[in-house]
């Protein structure tokens, strides 16, 4: 029975209201698809919601006396306190917690009432779960009654009532005027995906019977058996084989409705969404791509705290709770939902958190934080000015949040607040994003109608109870009517398609396991056949769909991935039996730009050559100094984007002193140990007791301007620790300092020079003047480091030998050696390459160094022109604006770089 029966007289009733949606659209496209511009929206309603709209007419006509419905939300939370106020005996489940158990027991009763069964009647074997649920359920009943509230399922009892007493009747009859708008306008009902109906039902249906109502079913369609199986190795190839079968589907007949089915939807519902938006709309997301008409449509929605516009709100709701972690901080700060003002002013302020690297942050010191980098910014005081007051208009806001108050209150409260922090942001809104704002002012509305039913929280109590109703809401956008449908189990049963795919039936999936409400004795629901009671059911239930799905299109596909992880995995026997089809012939491969034939507006793929960008222009200041050396080495595109377009990796929040800030702290220390001793003589100089008071004082001072920054990291034990760490640290490497030749430590350079091509500031960690007069330049290293990084065409660390380059060409004196300084415990020492051996351990001349890579060249001159040669191809090709993703080595070179989503080098 198509839906071209629906008329003014008719009800659609659907099992949930996915089908529901599923039947609005199929609905929608069949109006277009006869021509329609405009047609009546037929009366096609989840069960649920039939029942409540049959009710509300009932109440609206009478004096008040009835009970008033809960809505989901405050029997929910009904059930979570007589769960709560009747804590677990020892006989009882200690395990529950309480949502999850409140969930279940509202089921359990909900099944119950379908079965017209009372909580305190013969249920059979009383487990411990069943005993504690004949209580709650008693107290549930007592409170339902004291505030004249009655739940959902019970309604279906009361209309049944209703129906059989011709005083009250009317009322009933009227309200099932559906849209037509015509008192005792509905003389059908039609059921859809009503596998089973319940005994509760059965009365309901019948006692409307007797007013003169027709109950129907929808027939289901039904074609010849032609259904063939495939296999994939994967379940993303399968998804992914679906979606192009899908598409090509599309492609042939622009009319065609096509549906894909996938058993536990919600669990792959995230990397589903990925894999179909890449097959129907390559290249959407491309910025100022317009939008392209939605081709496909999955039936179940996301959590509304995961929609970005809404998660943020919570995240600045969090803000005002008084803390936010260091990570939290920064998504609130680059949110662009929240906050107003400068987006990249924001964002220096993240970076400048990620740098101070405290665990947590209170809007205090944000504000504090702010307002010093406004003060401190210049240009930028403009664009911090909006945040900086911001901030402190949040602050001002005086809650007492110990204080427990009405739901409703702290509803208005989050309300305003939300609005003070700029939610939801200055830009237009998309479609989707708009509507998950209306969803999220709904669900504040669903938090003040808690006030019914809850007693007063306090704030922390309340944005908790705003965080579950949001986890669990799901929130599902109007696209419109798309001509693909990716269905659940149980909406699919009670839509008609052209082509129809059955995904995912392997042997652990199909049927699906049992799952008893654990708070009914199982035998009774065994017998009484409840829905998922056992493993029967699931097998007669699994049986009986599979058939039904198997003759629901004129072409059917059914499907299953061969391995799940390291598990293998077999058809279902379910289908076992169906020819195995060949998957060559089932899609044939095309071209990207054939889908705009179905999808008018969809945008067009260009090819450009990104490779080289517009050559740097020389006569203004080219930035980047070493660096660029260095980039360009590893990859021409990581130097393009980082000194160019000015990309950086945000640094990685963390509160701990990583290896980061414990090498920084190594460097400062022994650059002021050294402009505190000037060089080798006045080292040896020193006596025992003097060079440990150095010491000390000196690794303190370090520590303190650090425990500045992060009062709250660097502090007690771990900075008694610190402090024995640096101590340490220092005296084993005076230890070898001391045992060198000759030398005095340069005063910091910061001169510039040009090194092919390129200007350079001369900044080594530490230059060394020999007895001769040469210099020995030398890099500190507190992680992994290896001299043969200097050597071959790509050099990973070129910075000394353009060091070295540079300060040979100002002439003062000639660079005679390299070395790292290797400042990690159990392996401290020099590595290095020199003119002449002797000049420190571990410094040896090119005839005598063990380095890979030392031999490339002869001797130490001839290094210096190796590398000369090397450094100004790499400057030219730089200058020339080579921006080439190619890593030096893949993998290896991307691992830390941190510009992957820029460069896109998972998609070569
Ligand atoms: S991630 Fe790899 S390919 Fe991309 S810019 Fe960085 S180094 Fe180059």
């Amino acid at each position: 029975m198509g839906l071209d029966t629906l008329d003014r007289h008719t009800t659609l009733i659907t099992i949930n209201r996915r089908l529901s949606r599923v039947l609005h659209g199929e609905y929608e496209r069949a109006q277009l698809a006869a021509g329609a511009t405009v047609w009546e929206s037929p009366d096609i309603l989840p069960y649920p919601s039939w029942l409540q709209r049959c009710w509300n007419d009932v109440v609206a006509g009478t004096d008040g006396a009835l009970p008033a419905l809960l809505g989901a939300e405050q029997d929910l939370s009904l059930w979570e306190q007589v769960i709560a106020q009747r804590p677990p005996a020892d006989t009882e489940p200690a395990l529950l917690q309480s949502t999850a158990a409140a969930r279940d027991a509202q089921a359990a009763w909900a099944l119950l009432r379908g079965w017209q069964l009372h909580y305190d009647g013969d249920l059979g074997y009383a487990s411990d779960e069943v005993r504690a649920f004949r209580r709650w359920a008693h107290d549930y009943a007592s409170l339902c009654e004291a505030g004249k509230w009655m739940d959902l399922a019970s309604v279906a009892d009361r209309l049944i009532d209703v129906a059989r007493k011709d005083s009250q009747a009317s009322a009933l009859l009227q309200g099932m005027a559906g849209s037509s708008g015509e008192v005792h306008g509905v003389r059908r009902l039609l059921l859809a995906g009503f596998d089973a109906i319940t005994p509760q039902q059965q009365s309901l249906f019948a006692a409307l019977g007797e007013r003169g109502i027709r109950v129907e079913k929808r027939a289901a369609p039904s074609h010849d058996v032609n259904a063939l199986r495939f296999d994939f190795a994967t379940q993303d190839d399968e998804l992914e084989a679906a979606a192009r079968w899908a598409r090509q589907r599309l492609e042939d007949q622009a009319s065609a409705s096509v549906g894909i089915v996938v058993p536990g939807l919600a669990r792959v519902r995230h990397r589903l969404a990925v894999i179909f938006a890449d097959v129907f709309a390559p290249g959407a997301t491309r910025p100022g791509s317009a939008q392209p008409t939605p081709l496909f449509n999955i039936s179940l929605g996301q959590p509304l705290a995961d929609v970005p516009v809404v998660g943020d709100a919570l995240l600045g709701l969090c803000a005002m709770a008084g803390w936010l972690s260091l990570a939290d901080a920064g998504r609130w700060l680059l949110s662009p939902y929240l906050g107003g003002g400068d987006l990249s002013w924001r964002a220096r302020l993240d970076a400048e958190l990620r740098r101070i690297g405290e665990p947590r942050y209170s809007l205090v010191h944000l504000g504090e934080i702010a307002t010093r980098m406004a003060g401190a910014g210049g240009a930028s005081h403009g664009k911090a000015g909006f945040h900086v007051a911001l901030l402190e208009a949040l602050q001002r806001r005086d809650v007492s949040r110990t204080h427990a108050r009405a739901v409703s209150d702290w509803a208005s409260e989050f309300s305003s607040w939300l609005v003070d922090a700029g939610w939801p942001g200055e830009r237009a809104l998309t479609s989707d994003e708009y509507q998950a704002v209306q969803a999220f002012r709904e669900l504040l509305a669903t938090l003040a109608a808690l006030a019914s039913v809850l007693p007063p929280l306090d704030f922390a109590g309340a944005l908790t109870k705003l965080q579950q109703l949001a986890a669990r809401q799901l929130f599902q956008p109007r696209t419109g009517s798309a001509p693909v449908q990716v269905l659940g189990v149980l909406e699919a049963a009670g839509a008609d398609y052209s082509y129809l795919w059955l995904s995912g039936l392997h042997h652990q999936a199909w049927p699906e396991p049992a799952r008893p409400n654990p708070f009914l004795p199982v035998k009774l629901q065994r017998a009484l056949g409840m829905p998922r009671a056992g493993s029967e059911q699931q097998l007669g239930w699994a049986r009986a769909w599979t058939a039904r799905m198997l003759v629901s299109a004129p072409e059917v596909v059914v499907s299953h991935p061969r391995q799940q992880g390291d598990e293998p995995l077999r058809p279902s026997a379910l289908i076992a039996g169906l020819p195995l089809g060949d998957r060559d012939a089932m899609i044939t491969s095309r071209a990207p730009g054939d889908i705009q034939g179905v999808q008018a507006g969809a945008p067009i793929l260009e090819i450009l050559d990104d490779q080289v960008a517009p050559a740097v222009d020389t006569r203004l200041p080219v930035r980047g100094g070493v660096s660029v050396f260095k980039d360009q080495a590893a990859c021409p595109f990581r130097a393009f984007a980082v000194h160019r377009l000015g990309a950086r990796d945000v640094e990685a929040p963390d509160s701990s002193l990583d290896s980061r800030v414990r090498g920084n702290l190594a460097h400062r220390l022994l650059e002021l140990l050294w402009q505190a001793l000037g060089g080798q003589s006045r080292l040896l100089a020193l006596s025992a007791g003097e060079r440990g008071d150095l010491v000390r004082s000196t690794a303190k001072r370090v520590l303190d301007d650090e425990a500045r920054r992060r009062p709250q990291t660097l502090r007690g034990r771990l900075l008694a620790l610190e402090q024995k760490r640096l101590e340490s640290l220092a005296e084993a490497w005076l230890d070898i300092e001391a045992g060198r030749a000759p030398f005095e430590v340069e005063a910091e350079h910061s001169e510039s020079r040009n090194v092919a091509g390129l200007p350079v500031t001369l900044r080594p960690d530490r230059i060394d003047r020999l007895a001769d007069g040469q210099l020995f330049l030398v890099d500190y290293k507190t992680g992994p480091s290896d001299p043969r990084d200097w050597f071959g065409e790509r050099p990973g660390e070129p910075q000394l030998p353009v060091y070295a380059l540079a300060m040979d060409d100002i002439g003062e004196a000639r660079v005679v050696g390299l070395a790292f300084a290797t400042l990690r415990p159990g392996d401290l020492g020099y590595r290095g390459l020199a003119q002449d051996d002797g000049l420190a351990p571990g410094v040896n001349s090119v005839s005598a160094s063990k380095l890979h890579g030392a031999r490339e060249a002869a001797d130490w001159d001839a290094h210096k022109s190796l590398w000369r040669e090397r450094l100004t191809r790499l400057a030219r090709a730089y200058l020339e604006g080579d921006a080439r993703v190619d890593p030096k080595v893949p993998g290896a070179t991307c691992r830390y770089c941190g510009l992957q989503v820029l460069c896109r080098i998972h998609e070569q």
